[in-house]
């Protein structure tokens, strides 16, 4: 199972919808299930909202509201803290837990 990517980490956009390859951000969210991830500034939808009125009484403006889309978690890539590379990583266990370590520069994620 992937657990390679979690909520906080930088990623790089490898593949997928052209505008977005090569850019990087940090996971917001991770939905194990779907096998997806949303990324800050990635994958980005525009829904258009009519003037509606919000249970507190406000008024949210109509309008475009654009948004992080969820995309796939195979398009994105770890970006390693270390060494600031998209790098594979692979899983060490030890006493202390599964920690991840990256594949370019042999460093200990988290
Ligand atoms: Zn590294």
């Amino acid at each position: 199972m992937r657990v390679k990517i979690r909520k906080g980490d930088t990623v790089e956009v490898i593949s997928g919808r052209l505008e977005d390859k090569g850019k990087r951000g940090e996971v917001i969210n991770v939905m194990m299930k779907e096998n997806r991830v949303v990324v800050q500034g990635v994958g980005i939808r525009t829904k258009h909202q009519r003037q509606v009125q919000t249970q507190a009484g406000r008024n949210v403006n109509p309008g475009r509201i654009q948004f992080e889309g969820p995309i796939d978690i195979s398009n994105v890539m770890l970006v390693c803290p270390k060494c600031n590379e998209a790098a594979r990583v692979r899983i060490q266990r030890d006493e202390a837990g599964a920690h991840r370590v990256c594949k370019s520069c042999e460093q200990l994620i988290d």
